[in-house]
């Protein structure tokens, strides 16, 4: 495979000539923002969106981006067809920039601003046919008033524990609880469990990131008819679901059939987690902003 060519600081470069300061406060404090985005057969699914949460997340945190969303647009449809690719995984990051060693944003006049498509293959094949083993956790989703869970921001500490934790108990995934003791999420994606043909997420107010797959999820399943609905639940609820699935947009729609070495309802695949993955995939490859309307490179 060739070397990536990545957009970095307002140019196109080999991905290995990347030099990001090490007085980047990305890189010492964590500050900066992040979208991961996903090309589905040549277009760029949900730009609009990503690029949404990405500019709400950086005026939160008072981070100018040098672009305007319809620039920096351009350059995410730029980075997959510049590196040939069909379908990919871009990341996009903002971070402060360099500053001095204090951690006051006040030093850093520019922000950096990164963007690398590649491939991506979260999870072998296997998990999506038969589903993964989930563990619950000791660590906590910071609560909202604690952590802004909306910012999707560099600091995903918490996130990385948990997989910690994961790596540990050995299975693939875990879930988060909040304060409260309700399941929120998984470390990186939405999580969904299915309950008499009821379709329920946790709600935004219970401190989740608002995913974008989460939305289509949500979209998609009352068009085919199911019964949606963002309530609060245990692990109890999740141990007698019926089905349970995640969703996020490196991870797509993911079954789990066990959690805590409790299957969840038979402990195989349930009918409405399939349906919803073959309508995501459906979508996702029907819809999305094509590749070839960004302007060519200079
Ligand atoms: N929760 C967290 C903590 C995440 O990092 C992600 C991945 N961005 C998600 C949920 C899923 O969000 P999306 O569907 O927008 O990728």
């Amino acid at each position: 495979m060739s070397e990536r060519i990545v957009f970095f600081n307002g140019n196109w470069v080999l991905a290995s000539q990347v030099r990001i300061s090490p007085f980047d406060h990305g890189f010492l404090y964590g500050d900066g923002v992040f979208e991961g985005i996903r090309a589905y057969a040549g277009r760029v699914f949900k730009l609009e969106d990503h690029m949404a949460r990405l500019y709400a997340s950086a005026k939160t945190l008072m981070l100018t981006i040098p672009y305007t969303p319809e620039e920096l647009s351009q350059k995410v449809l730029e980075s997959v067809r510049i590196n040939q690719l069909q379908d990919a995984y871009i990341r996009l990051v903002v971070s402060r920039g360099a500053g001095d060693l204090g951690l006051d944003p006040r030093s850093c006049p520019e922000p950096t601003v990164l963007i690398l498509a590649d491939q991506i293959q979260l999870y072998p094949e296997t998990f999506y046919q038969n589903g993964l083993a989930l563990a619950s956790v000791s660590i906590r989703r910071p609560s909202g008033d604690v952590l802004n869970p909306a910012v999707k921001s560099l600091n995903y500490l918490n996130n990385i524990l948990a997989k910690i934790e994961a790596n540990l108990r050995g299975v693939p995934e875990v879930v988060l609880m909040n304060a409260q003791g309700y399941v929120v999420e998984g470390t990186g994606d939405n999580i969904f469990i299915v309950r008499e043909n009821r379709v329920i997420t946790p709600p935004s107010s219970a401190g989740i990131l608002n995913g974008i797959t989460r939305k289509v999820i949500m979209e998609l399943a009352l068009a085919e008819g199911y019964r949606v609905a963002e309530e609060n639940f245990t692990l109890h609820d999740l141990y007698n679901a019926d089905e349970c699935f995640l969703t996020g947009t490196a991870a797509e729609v993911i079954p789990a059939v066990t959690c805590d070495g409790r299957p969840i309802g038979n402990g195989q695949v349930g009918p409405v987690t399939r349906r919803l993955m073959a309508v995501f995939q459906e979508f996702a490859r029907s819809t999305g902003t094509p590749v070839e309307q960004g302007t060519s490179v200079a």
